[in-house]
């Protein structure tokens, strides 16, 4: 078992001061290896295999590559695009102004990609604003809860999927990185090097998938130590035979096929443990305990979401009554409804299935 992941140890190329030339170096040598030892391949060939789906015509499939560095699997993503005759549009998005500048160098004459500068751990981007979220060769530069953060912000910009590709920890990765940057400069040595020993084993990186609780999201291995973490949300594939295969029958009666629970009878109605309940289907955050009340209807009751972003409030004729539907704004699961009869001040009572939800506790 290789030792600890050292995220106390900074890599070169992520000081606020960096020399440029040095940077560029570095840059050079990360381009090399996503083009020859798989990176590229590994976001292309999730892209290609979902692209058979995607609608001929319409807007652009907009994807935003978080943490772009110098931009390079975006130019071959949108080389791809081009040549396939699709209509592909990529937002680059990287922190640092020198990495942003050289990629601005190296992309002249790529119109299709916007670059711009923001933080991966609070993207500057709306709800279910793009299609897919991509990241490369980035989480390993994080620890854990952040990296874990910034698989949820990528969860909830998207609304097809995403895409993550990043390092597996091992002896032989350490070795082959080692002899790989022997002459790429003092920075490609270096941050080479506690790269691969930041990457994660492929037990770690499979708990990832666990804790995002997205039962679509994939873990796979590639060649050069490398895996991706990536999935489509079945929505987007548009086929409800996926979300059957991921619920269980009254969870997907309930969120796929707008179903009612028999009151008293699921799991949270009466529930007090503190935490986050989050979404069935796709793990968004959707309501906290804090706001949680006794309804006595045996259903789940309360005051306020997460966030007015986290649901979509529809009005609902069926069952010859006028309801407020709520549904889950990401992958647009089947809530609840909310009622006008909740408690002081706001008197909102959100009325949820506790098949559609899932707690995790604090
Ligand atoms: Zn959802």
């Amino acid at each position: 078992m290789p030792a600890e992941r050292p995220t106390h140890i900074q890599e070169f190329m992520d000081e606020p001061g960096v020399d440029r030339r040095e940077l560029t170096r570095a840059l050079a040598c990360i381009r090399w290896v996503n083009r020859r030892l798989g990176g590229t391949g590994a976001v292309l060939g999730h892209l290609r295999s979902w692209s058979a789906r995607w609608p001929r015509t319409g807007g652009p499939i907009r994807i935003l590559d978080v943490a772009t560095g110098s931009a390079d699997i975006p130019a071959a993503v949108l080389r791809w695009a081009r040549r396939g005759g699709r209509h592909v549009e990529v937002i680059g998005l990287d922190r640092h102004p020198t990495t942003l500048s050289i990629a601005r160098d190296w992309t002249r004459k790529t119109p299709e990609l916007t670059l711009v500068r923001g933080d991966a751990l609070r993207l500057p981007v709306a709800d279910a604003s793009v299609d897919y979220a991509t990241c490369s060769m980035f989480l390993h530069h994080l620890d854990d809860v952040a990296a874990l953060a910034v698989l949820r912000e990528m969860l909830r910009v998207s609304r097809r999927g995403i895409i993550v590709n990043d390092l597996l920890r091992s002896r032989w990765a350490k070795a082959c990185i080692g002899v790989l940057t022997l002459f790429s400069g003092s920075m490609a040595r270096h941050d080479g090097r506690i790269s691969v020993a930041k990457g994660w084993t492929a037990d770690e990186a499979r708990g990832w998938a666990m804790a995002l609780q997205n039962p679509w999201l994939r873990w796979q291995s590639h060649p050069f130590a490398r895996f991706t973490l990536a999935g489509e949300k079945p929505d987007a594939s548009g086929s409800s035979g996926e979300w059957r295969r991921l619920l269980t029958p009254e969870q997907y009666r309930i969120t796929r096929e707008a179903g009612t629970e028999q009151a008293f009878t699921g799991e949270y109605w009466n529930t007090k443990t503190p935490g986050v309940y989050r979404c069935v289907c796709c793990g968004m955050d959707l309501f906290r305990s804090q706001e949680k009340f006794d309804s006595d209807t045996g259903w789940p009751s309360f005051r306020q979401p997460i966030s007015p972003a986290a649901i979509t409030e529809l009005v609902d004729c069926r069952h010859e009554m006028v309801r407020n539907e709520v549904k889950c704004s990401h992958c647009g699961a089947h809530l609840g409804h909310v009622f006008d009869d909740g408690p002081p001040p706001e008197h909102r009572r959100y009325c949820i299935n506790s098949a559609s939800l899932k707690l995790v506790p604090d």
